[in-house]
């Protein structure tokens, strides 16, 4: 299921890519915590490294963007990130769900938070294009569509 959410004002976009993931919180054990943090921190390396790989795919490279991992609790309802820009000053904010908040494996977790920035990737790409409260819904299944579409062909390419 995609549902999706464009703010007026062309300068926030939250959205949702698939929420079958990440559903109701379990209690961690104390030695699964550990494990959590590590994981954290992979997660917030790969991210890094495919955000740089995707920016230079898209040729957005004159962007400054930060990936900020965000609680489920911290993004709106049934969304997975979300994305701020400012394009005066060609910086950009992206929020992605923390992996502490999947219930995946962890590749899948990886490869769904990759989704993610490339999905919020291609919102700033279409910042120039003129928006509207009514455009919203068509941007975000375009955005969607055209996400899904470069990462199969990447991992196709694999
Ligand atoms: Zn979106």
């Amino acid at each position: 299921m995609q549902s999706r959410y464009v703010s007026l004002g062309c300068l926030f976009a939250v959205c949702s890519v698939a929420s079958a993931f990440a559903q109701t919180a379990t209690s961690e054990s104390r030695a699964t915590t550990v494990s959590q943090a590590e994981q954290s921190q992979i997660a917030q390396q790969y991210v890094s490294q495919r955000l740089a790989f995707w920016q230079q795919r898209l040729k957005l490279d004159e962007w400054k963007i930060s990936v900020v991992p965000a609680r489920r609790s911290e993004l709106k309802p049934n969304t997975l990130g979300g994305i701020r820009w400012d394009k005066t000053k060609k910086s950009a904010v992206i929020w992605v769900l923390d992996p502490a908040e999947y219930r995946t494996p962890f590749r899948e977790t990886l490869d769904d938070m990759e989704l993610t920035i490339v999905h919020e990737l291609v919102h700033l790409e279409l910042t120039s294009l003129p928006r509207s409260e009514a455009s919203r819904g068509n941007e975000e299944h375009a955005v969607n569509g055209i996400a899904e579409a470069l990462l199969g062909l990447n991992r196709e390419k694999q």
